[in-house]
């Protein structure tokens, strides 16, 4: 029996242009600024995000980290929603390293952040007593609210108050080809009005390694520094960069065939009694469903899938996460719905 991966878009591997564009490679010593492949990958992205600069980092978490260090000082406040990746799932380093305190605010539908909300959270001036709030953190396409999309809109509704307040705003972006290719508007709407952003060539768009943070000059030339002190100073990194590099221009617009198959995944799902998930909500590559009660906590659900040859996650103790990607197909979807169904009837 064939396993179906569905436990994250990570998985997903290198296509044979991206081993072809590594293999050949131009190269040099990228702490010098040397490498070719880096700085034109380093371009690509910042004019894809609308920014000056670019920096390649090691990973999602290396982006988010280096921007935090960037913008804040130590006892400083960051806001964000109490669902982020930033919270969740980076070893608390914004605390460890970077010294800041995280301030949470409701994640609502979708990930969304209520303005009201936002603005009670960001601290008033001159109080000793109070942290400054330096920076605001959104993130785009949301991960732990089922992939939920911000539009230009609503980052521009919570980028203004955050500036009126005289802090930053990084958006953690790891998915925001997803958020693009789902709205159908250029990712550079969607940075448009943050003062940075990352996004993950390691996800959806199969590359094997690699983020990119874009902002202004003077920011990544700030952050560069920071870079280097968390160890992301990588020398003859163009081997990944060139890999990056066919990912924008050819991983992109395919993202349309992962939200449509999660599509069909969320609507066989709601069709499974025992299952609880509203397909209108899901509006790119992950879906996260509910289980009833009665079915026992989501563990149980994630044992018998295993035996089936499904793998999904757990965001929490009566819920799944499944993330569709470039190694599912529509058969494999169909296949998999069978296969919790017969999982589910194991369970009664
Ligand atoms: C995956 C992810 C990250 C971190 O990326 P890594 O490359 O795994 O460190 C950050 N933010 C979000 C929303 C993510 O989904």
């Amino acid at each position: 029996m064939d396993v179906i991966d569905l436990r994250s878009d990570t998985i997903t591997k290198p296509t044979g242009e991206m081993r072809r564009a590594m293999a050949e490679a131009e190269v040099g010593d990228d702490v010098f600024g040397e490498d070719p492949s880096i700085n034109r990958l380093q371009e690509r992205a910042a004019e894809l995000m609308g920014k000056e600069a670019g920096l390649l980092t090691a990973s999602g978490t290396m982006g988010n980290l280096v921007a935090v260090l960037t913008h804040t000082q130590r006892g400083d406040e960051i806001v964000m929603g109490d669902q982020a990746h930033i919270f969740w799932n980076e070893s608390a380093g914004v605390s460890a390293l970077a010294g800041a305190q995280s301030r949470l605010v409701p994640n609502g539908f979708q990930g969304k952040i209520d303005p009201v909300e936002l603005k009670a959270a960001i601290r008033p001036p001159g109080n000793i007593h109070f942290p400054p709030t330096s920076l605001v953190c959104l993130e785009n396409t949301h991960n732990r609210c089922s992939g939920g999309v911000l539009t230009p809109q609503d980052t521009k509704e919570i980028a203004d108050i955050a500036h009126a307040a005289g802090a930053k705003v990084h958006l953690d972006g790891a998915r925001i080809f997803n958020a693009a290719v789902s709205l159908e508007v250029p990712a550079s709407e969607l940075a448009k009005d943050v003062d940075d952003v990352s996004f993950c060539l390691s996800k959806a768009l199969s590359c094997p390694v690699g983020s990119v943070l874009c902002g202004s000059r003077e920011f990544i030339d700030d952050a560069l520094r920071w870079r280097k002190m968390v160890g992301g100073g990588m020398r003859q990194a163009g081997i990944l960069a060139a890999a990056g590099l066919v990912a924008l221009d050819s991983m992109v617009d395919r993202l349309a065939d992962d939200h449509a198959n999660a599509q069909r995944l969320a609507q066989g799902l709601a069709n499974i009694q025992g299952l609880d998930v509203d397909p209108e909500s899901i509006q790119t590559n992950i879906v996260i469903f509910d289980v009833d009660h009665e079915l026992g906590p989501s563990a149980n659900l994630i044992a018998a899938l295993d035996r089936q040859g499904v793998k999904v996650s757990s965001p929490g103790p009566y819920s799944i996460r499944m993330v569709t990607h470039r190694h599912i197909t529509g058969a494999d979807v169909d296949e998999a719905l069978g296969r919790v169904s017969t999982a589910v009837k194991e369970l009664r």
